[in-house]
């Protein structure tokens, strides 16, 4: 089953520190949700995670299924079957959301094991049926003239269709209205399995409505300062972030 260990991760962006001693593991079959008032370094940690060349890893350890992720390039974490909704680039003028798709399905499958195109187009079909997805958007270009709902499903479709060992979900939750996140939620949901980790960055409680998380952290001044199960994320919604700082002292 898949594994994902972050441990004491520091991330300093142009010389700041923002993520400092962030531990965490995953394993297949579970779902986390880190959430965390605005601007306490969950975004930070997502981007490092992948790979992105801004986010300087100064101290600590990632192993992904037992191998050194911080060694891997960012198309080798990839390859490897890590997933981070919005690593897209936002707009790419002439490739469709269908090509797009196998090439990121093929890259992640290697050479001389693409998906052939009809169990590729009979996936696409039954995915976008399941997140009601209209079958015409499949020929649109990437996220060009996307409102931010057709995104949020489209980054739920290529989750679907990618099929990661572990994904992480940065505010795949925020703008959403109702029925959208019921939408996300249902992708997600249909997802879990053993072989699938999943870990829910987000602001807000609502989504862990409809998903129902094994684990919820909650992350402050760069690293994870307590943890429980889904009823503290009501707490959370219900009372905000102050009764922790009180209870931790931590002031800000
Ligand atoms: P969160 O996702 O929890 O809201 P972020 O990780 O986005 O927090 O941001 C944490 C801190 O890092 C903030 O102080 C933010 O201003 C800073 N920061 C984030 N990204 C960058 C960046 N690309 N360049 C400079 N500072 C950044
Ligand atoms: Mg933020
Ligand atoms: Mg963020």
């Amino acid at each position: 089953a898949p594994n994902l260990k972050i441990d004491n991760l520091h991330v300093s962006i142009e010389d700041k520190k923002i993520v400092k001693g962030f531990d965490l593991e995953i394993n297949g079959g579970e779902i986390h949700a880190v959430m965390g008032p605005n601007g306490t370094g969950k975004s930070t940690l997502a981007s490092a995670l992948m790979g992105h060349p801004k986010y300087e890893i100064t101290e600590g350890n990632v192993a992904f299924n037992g191998e050194d992720l911080l060694e891997m390039e960012v198309d080798e974490r990839a390859r490897a079957g890590l997933f981070l909704a919005m690593q897209y680039p936002s707009e790419v003028s002439g490739v469709t959301n269908a090509d797009f798709l196998r090439t990121a399905i093929n890259g992640r499958r290697g050479e001389g094991n693409e998906i052939p195109l009809m169990k590729f187009i009979k996936q696409l079909d039954k995915k976008m049926d399941l997140l009601d997805i209209d079958q015409e958007f499949a020929q649109r270009y990437l996220n060009e003239g996307f409102s931010g709902g057709e995104k949020k499903r489209n980054e739920i479709l290529q989750l679907m269709m990618i099929e990661p060992k572990i994904a992480i979900l940065d505010e795949i939750d925020s703008g959403l209205d109702i029925d959208a996140l019921k939408v996300v939620a249902k992708g997600v949901n249909e997802m879990r399995s053993e072989d699938f980790g999943c870990l829910i960055i987000t602001h807000y409680q609502r989504l862990l409505n409809y998903i129902t998380p094994d684990k919820v952290h909650v992350m402050m001044q760069g690293r994870i300062v307590k943890s429980g199960g889904p009823e503290l994320a009501e707490r959370l919604e219900a009372e905000g972030y102050d009764w922790i700082k009180e209870e931790l002292g931590i002031e800000d």
